[in-house]
């Protein structure tokens, strides 16, 4: 039987868009906001869970709108759904009833609502109202502490509308999770195999970072047998260094199904060998992930 980190279903009894996760990142229980029910995204990432579970192993340009947007949402079912589901957190139902009562007790605590789901959350036209109104349900029904988080690839973060969005989420205790897997343009193309340049998301992470706190998470993985190579991770280190509002760095490796057969996950000594490199060079805070 798979563990709990290693379980996750993304899909919720007839919910279409919220899930609970036991998060090895979130440390506890997180709530998962999908606003790609449809799996679209602007990457292939190599190690993506999703697209190992979906089989769209090819590039999915294709299947993003000219506009960037992606298949609309309902925003009331999906604000209905989430009120269920903390309802369920709340009256101890959750871990009674469902496959979450295998959840040890330190972790039945809901710790965020998180945008992660199948694709890129802000590619969708209906994310700014959505973050609004999952907002106002954890101002409502949830602790202090429970954090909105942003898993995002980085991609749209220059986009001007999106910051007063983004402001908001910040400021309900939220926080930015931006993926950077490479310290360098082949590297990138090789891992995220996206049409956008790595310099694209290089350079919207340096800047937005100027103005907005991060917290960077890289997936670092086995690709035929090798993990990323010394220069590779220099490179990736000196990158991060010149951002200014980095919280902290998440490295972690394949915990799940990859899409690849030749992507396997990194022991845990090499993990903690790079882990430990990025932090002498940056003097950041980097916490590693294992794979199980
Ligand atoms: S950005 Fe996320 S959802 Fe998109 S392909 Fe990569 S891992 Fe999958």
């Amino acid at each position: 039987m798979s563990s709990l980190v290693q379980y996750h279903p993304r899909r919720f009894r007839t919910f279409q868009y919220i899930y609970p996760v036991v998060s090895r990142r979130a440390g506890g229980l997180s709530i998962g906001v999908n606003l790609s029910p449809a799996a679209q995204c602007n990457f292939s990432c190599v190690y993506c869970q999703v697209l190992a579970e979906t089989r769209k192993i090819t590039y999915r340009e294709n299947s993003v709108r000219k506009d960037n947007s992606i298949t609309s949402i309902n925003p009331d079912l999906l604000e209905s759904e989430l009120r269920e589901l903390v309802g369920m957190v709340n009256d101890g139902s959750l871990f009674r009833d469902t496959w979450l009562s295998r959840t040890p007790p330190e972790k039945q605590v809901l710790r965020d609502i998180a945008f992660s789901g199948d694709g890129e959350p802000t590619l969708s036209l209906q994310f700014p109202d959505v973050v609004c109104r999952v907002a106002a349900v954890r101002r409502e029904l949830c602790t202090e502490s429970t954090k909105i988080v942003l898993i995002t690839n980085g991609s749209t973060l220059h986009r001007e509308p999106l910051r007063n969005t983004l402001k908001t989420l910040l400021a309900d205790n939220g926080e930015i999770w931006a993926k950077l897997d490479a310290g360098t343009p082949d590297y990138f193309r090789t891992i995220a195999r996206s049409a956008i340049p790595y310099e694209k998301i290089l350079a919207n992470l340096t800047e937005f970072s100027k103005t907005d706190p991060l917290v960077i998470q890289t997936c670092f993985v086995l690709l035929h047998g090798k993990e990323p190579d010394n220069s590779e991770i220099r490179q990736y280190a000196e990158h991060l260094r010149l951002m200014e509002r980095i919280q902290r760095v998440q490295i972690y490796t394949a915990a799940r199904q990859t899409p690849e057969s030749w992507v396997l996950p990194l022991s845990d000594g090499q993990l903690d060998g790079i882990s430990e490199t990025v932090r002498k060079l940056t003097g950041l805070r980097v916490d590693s992930f294992y794979s199980a």
